[in-house]
């Protein structure tokens, strides 16, 4: 917890601007540019934040190429390079009330649950540490007793990594660990709408000495700072989390400097519940999973089949849950639900209830609070007797919003389930095993949860199928992607060589 004296003191932290980190420094954007970093919960300025352009992208990568082939990091001892990936993560120990504080008041997301995140954050750099240790490692091929033939992972160069504001710090830690992790340097572009923990990240990295120009960071405009990493000769991949029209666009302009890319995109998760299952735990899992971060999440099971003959009671249910969950301020340790990111966002989200309005569901909604008026609220709402082919079943809302749909039998839902262009999760909730494991392997999602909430298991692979996203990291799965595997061919005896041309 925050004590007032820390709180005062974090109060006027945040009022200063925040600036480009380049090279082991931090630097104003060419020109000077910022751009306001606004409150979700005030709507009020938090403070002004440097833009970066072309030009400082140009200037980071030039770093990050630099220290990439000029530098230490790749070639140090293992262990030496790894300590410096557990510095990381205590120092992130050390931070994490700061971190949690920062985060929340950025992006609106209750401070219970961005602490929790923020843990989570340092075990991203240890378990990377302890992956790259452990799992970082090569095949041998004998061929006959000719050849000794063996892989080694190597370093790509350069990662471009771009990533959302809904999860801020976790998610930028997550793809910066196993990238410095495995040898590569980095150029950050972090969200916009919530660059506050980005920056902590730029001072902790600072702080843990790394070799100048391994970590860079660069705010900004996505179609200005992101675009222009997305296209840079000198990044050899992009890992991407966001939108899936942003991924689309990301694939499009990487396409000329032939990168590889990492695509982490958008949900609408079904979450089925079967009349056998445990009604209280699937009721609870379904609250959490769609109203746990604002429901700004992509993994939220947004799309709710309840079947038939439990559904007036599972609704019941849920209604009680929905006009008792804590909708308030974000920096209140008892809040459930915060503001939204943003005013668009916000807009976004509340026209999509009106659709549903419209398209003739029923509407049932949380309450806010009246002393909140000034913040982004949406009350965490059901939709009631919606239909798998309305608008708001099919796109993502990424709000606290369920659409609650029925079903009839095993074969039904399979098939309502599928029915959407997104396949990044989904939770079946039963007590009839053979039934659970069956309905998961046909559900078309990159991950599926039996009788569980969306607990991560950070050894397995996280990633989407269809609109959800291209490729897997996570694990083992990070090094396909962060890492080049090189075959050496190692002759041992004397093979048999053509010898053109020889007289
Ligand atoms: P977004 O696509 O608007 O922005 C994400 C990042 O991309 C930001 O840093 C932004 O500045 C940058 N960007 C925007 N346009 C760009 C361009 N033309 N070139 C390069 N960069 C550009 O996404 P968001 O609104 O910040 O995040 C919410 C979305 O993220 C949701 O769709 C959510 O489902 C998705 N998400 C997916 C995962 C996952 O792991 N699958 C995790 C979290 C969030």
């Amino acid at each position: 917890m925050v004590s007032s004296h820390e709180l005062t003191s974090l109060k006027h932290e945040t009022q200063q601007s925040i600036y480009l980190y380049i090279n082991g420094e931090f630097i104003s954007a060419a020109g000077g540019a910022t751009f306001a970093n606004i409150n979700p919960f005030t709507n009020e300025q938090i403070n002004l934040v440097s833009e970066g352009q072309k030009t400082d992208i140009d200037k980071a990568v030039s770093a990050a190429r630099d220290a990439f082939e000029h530098g230490p990091w790749k070639t140090m001892k293992l262990s030496k390079r790894l300590s410096y990936i557990y510095r990381i993560a205590d120092l992130i120990d050390e931070e994490v009330e700061r971190i949690a504080y920062l985060e929340a008041l950025d992006t609106g997301l209750p401070i219970s649950q961005t602490r929790k995140m923020a843990s989570r954050a340092s075990e991203n750099f240890r378990f990377y540490a302890r992956m790259v240790e452990s799992r970082l490692v090569g095949d041998v091929y004998q061929v006959d007793d000719e050849f000794v033939n063996y892989t080694i992972h190597a370093p790509v160069g350069v990662a471009g990594l771009i990533t959302p504001w809904n999860a801020p710090f976790m998610l930028e830690t997550w793809k910066i660990a196993p990238a410095l992790a495995t040898g590569n340097t980095v150029v950050l572009k972090p969200a916009e709408l919530s660059p506050l923990t980005a920056n902590i990240l730029a001072e902790i990295i600072h702080k843990a000495d790394l070799p100048k120009g391994v970590f860079n960071v660069v705010h900004g405009r996505g179609e200005i700072a992101g675009d222009a990493l997305v296209k840079h000769p000198d990044v050899q991949l992009i890992s991407f989390t966001g939108e899936t029209t942003t991924g689309s666009t990301i694939i499009k302009n990487s396409a000329d400097t032939l990168k590889s890319c990492s695509m982490e995109l958008g949900g609408k998760s079904p979450i089925i519940v079967f009349e056998d299952a445990d009604f209280e735990r699937a009721l609870d899992a379904c609250v959490w999973g769609i109203f746990s971060f604002n429901g700004e999440r992509c993994t939220a099971n947004s799309r709710l089949f309840v079947q038939e003959s439990i559904k007036d009671k599972f609704i019941n249910a849920l209604k009680v849950r929905v006009s008792n969950i804590k909708v308030g301020d974000p920096l209140d340790d008892q809040t459930e639900v915060g503001p939204l990111i943003d005013q668009g966002h916000f807009n976004k989200v509340k026209g999509y209830i009106d659709i549903a309005k419209e398209e003739g569901t029923e509407i049932i909604s949380g309450k806010i609070p009246t002393e909140f008026s000034k913040g982004n609220f949406v009350p965490p709402t059901l939709i009631l007797n919606a239909h798998n082919d309305m608008q708001v079943a099919k796109d993502e809302i990424f709000g606290p919003v369920l659409i609650v749909m029925s079903f009839k039998d095993e074969e039904e839902v399979i098939s309502l389930a599928n029915n959407t262009d997104y396949g990044l999760a989904g939770y079946v909730w039963t007590n009839n095993i053979k039934r659970g494991h069956r309905v998961a392997h046909k559900i078309d999602a990159g991950m599926l949860w039996v009788n569980a909430q969306n607990v991560r298991d950070l050894r397995t692979p996280f990633g989407g199928t269809k609109y959800s996203g291209i490729g897997r990291e996570g694990g083992h799965y990070s090094f396909d992607f962060y890492t080049e595997h090189k075959i050496i061919h190692v002759s041992i005896a004397d093979h048999h060589i053509q010898q053109f041309g020889k007289l």
